[in-house]
């Protein structure tokens, strides 16, 4: 495999240690349909968590040491019946808990007090808003999303997200095309300034992340004629100190049906963590059953440029 072999010519290795992170994909589920979705999520998909899964969770977190943070995707999370009762359990745990959220779902039929019931939660957001104007966003996203998203970070501004330091809300940017993401420190100033100037809209952080030839980017590249300019610009764009830092290291990803993940994007690949089955053969999240990384050539998306995680850059090396 080219990533294990490019891992070795630069004298690394990629092994987990300690979970310090669960991430828990409680479904496809959305009521979006995004270009670039890694997930293919969308409002007719099926796959979601039952609460029975849920409470198996929160069970084992329950019993687990050393795991520290609670991240919450989908599809859209919030549209789970069990998402709150997820939060809020998580929260009674000492849990730090993520929500990944497409700001759109703020305006979704029973989500009127959704901003409220994450601020008194003191839950971290990171909502996808992959440009600050309306036409790059509506093109990616679908029309009207841009104003909606807008209005949401309005929403969560008011509670006060943003500008509480118990209330982060940070951005996630994901290129439009078949590209790396731009320098995120330069990015983020460049939003930060916009978004004020034009919307009266504050956040905290700005996560750029590269786009993984995965599901729907993966269709995209292929009706573009781009899947080969592309993996070849990941491969071309390997960057060591990025590859260090990966996320697979520190975090385990649960699927809606409760299988087990080194991260989100082989999960949907259907890679399972190797010596991790599912989340009713183990007792905690604490004991590695094995520290092998189940890897691929779609690695190279994390490793490209400055890096890419569910936290935006890795490494400016
Ligand atoms: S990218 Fe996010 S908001 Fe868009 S369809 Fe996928 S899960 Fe939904
Ligand atoms: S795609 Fe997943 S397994 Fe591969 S390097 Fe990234 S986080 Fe790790």
């Amino acid at each position: 495999m080219v990533f294990d072999q490019t891992l070795r010519d630069h004298g690394l290795t990629l092994t987990r240690s300690a979970v310090t992170t669960l991430q828990i994909n409680v479904g496809k589920l959305c009521n979006q349909a995004c270009q670039h979705c890694h997930v293919g999520a969308g409002p007719k998909r099926t796959e979601i968590m039952t609460r029975e899964t849920a409470e198996r969770i929160l069970t084992l977190l329950g019993a687990s040491t050393g795991v520290a943070t609670v991240d919450i995707t989908g599809g859209a999370p919030e549209l789970n019946p069990s998402f709150r009762h997820i939060v809020s359990a998580s929260r009674q745990l000492g849990m730090h808990v993520i929500d990944r959220c497409n700001l759109t779902v703020l305006f979704e039929p029973g989500q009127d007090d959704l901003a409220r019931f994450l601020a008194d939660q003191e839950v971290e957001i990171v909502a996808s808003l992959p440009c600050y104007t309306r036409e790059n966003v509506d093109r990616q996203r679908g029309r009207g999303v841009f104003e909606k998203s807008i209005e949401g970070l309005r929403a969560l501004n008011r509670v006060g997200y943003g500008a509480d330091p118990q209330l982060p809300l940070n951005l996630m940017f994901n290129p439009g095309g078949a590209s790396l993401p731009p320098p995120q420190a330069a990015l983020e100033a460049e939003y930060k300034q916009r978004l004020h100037a034009d919307f009266g809209v504050v956040f905290n952080r700005l996560f750029t992340l590269t786009n993984m030839p995965i599901q729907r980017f993966a269709d995209f590249l292929r009706h573009s004629g781009l899947t080969e300019q592309y993996g070849k610009l990941l491969v071309d764009s390997f960057n060591p100190h990025a590859a260090g830092k990966v996320m697979c290291r520190e975090l385990l990803s649960v699927s809606w049906d409760g299988n087990l993940y080194d991260c989100d994007f082989n999960q949907m690949l259907e890679m399972p963590a190797p010596g991790w089955r599912t989340i009713w053969d183990i007792a905690s999240f604490s004991t590695l059953p094995s520290i092998e990384i189940a890897m691929g050539e779609h690695c190279f998306g994390c490793t490209a440029g400055s890096g890419s995680s569910c936290g935006g850059t890795l490494s400016a090396g």
